[in-house]
């Protein structure tokens, strides 16, 4: 049997917390159980973002945490063609188009929510004219390059992935896709040539990840992944949902909202030990 391949992809844009330690540990421990491959891969495509001192602490501390990978490291922010030539491939299939719309623009024309809770993109860029888009592009205008979900999905039919878990014996289930709930999603932002969603499918296979483990809320997000990975021709790896870790008020931690990172934690004299079995490894 192949033998498992799985990855913690961390963004380097903030102190892991908790739930990261929760995902790490988590994805570490199936990769033992199953005899598989642990890797760790940087996701470092937002430029602005991203800061090469949470690179080094996300190092730090999963060593702390007692956690070892594979190296080298993948940081994304090195496989930018790799992105750009799999957008080309789309593109070329005529399954892209580019979109000028401001966020405003955005939520303004929006029908409804993603599954995220953002404003659903109504496809108004869809509509513009060859002439105009043309026009627009060679007078330098920035566009995200969205894709056109429903003439990609006409093309796939019925999409299936295979969902494991909550531990790695019990029985694989199949589950049906819905990349339409999400519109057409960005697959190139402005001044990058990929976005979160085609930069992670192309490295999933590229670093041949047979077992991907995410939280729960990275979930919706797999049905795109599953359209990418139909439309690229790449292997569709198993995919496992752990849960989150919530604050005191129920919600899930975020860098965003000062969420006490491990370094935080650290300081404050907690051990490893102390954090494995808080959160139950
Ligand atoms: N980089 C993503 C994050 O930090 C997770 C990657 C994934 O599982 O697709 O939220």
């Amino acid at each position: 049997m192949l033998q498992p391949v799985l990855r913690f992809a961390p963004s380097p844009n903030g102190y892991l917390h908790m739930g990261h330690a929760y995902s790490a540990l988590y994805t570490a421990q199936w990769a033992r159980t199953m005899a598989g491959r642990f890797l760790l891969r940087i996701e470092d495509i937002d430029r602005e973002r991203s800061k090469p001192e949470f690179t080094e602490a996300i190092f730090l501390d999963l060593h702390w945490l007692g956690l070892a990978w594979e190296e080298p490291v993948w940081r994304q922010s090195a496989r930018l063609p790799a992105y750009a030539a799999a957008a080309d491939r789309l593109r070329q299939r005529g399954l892209l188009y580019p979109c000028f719309c401001s966020r405003s623009d955005i939520a303004a024309a929006a029908t409804g929510t993603d599954p995220d809770g953002a404003p659903l993109y109504a496809g108004t860029c869809r509509h513009l004219g060859h002439a105009e888009t043309e026009r627009r592009l060679a007078s330098g205008e920035e566009a995200n390059w969205r894709l056109r979900t429903e003439a990609a999905m006409a093309l796939t039919g019925l999409l299936t992935f295979t969902v494991a878990g909550p531990t790695p014996i019990d029985r694989p289930q199949i589950r049906y896709a819905r990349p339409e709930l999400w519109g057409d999603v960005v697959l190139q932002r402005k001044g990058t040539p990929t976005s979160y969603h085609l930069s992670v499918v192309v490295d999933d296979a590229a670093q041949g990840i047979t077992h991907v483990t995410r939280g729960r809320d990275m979930e919706p997000s797999t049905d795109i992944h599953v359209l990418l990975q139909m439309l690229l021709g790449l292997p569709s790896p198993t995919y496992t949902f752990h849960k989150l870790i919530l604050d005191a008020e129920g919600r899930k931690l975020s860098k965003s909202r000062g969420s006490q990172s491990l370094r935080t934690l650290r300081e404050a004299g907690w051990s490893a030990a102390d954090v494995r079995r808080e959160l139950g490894f």
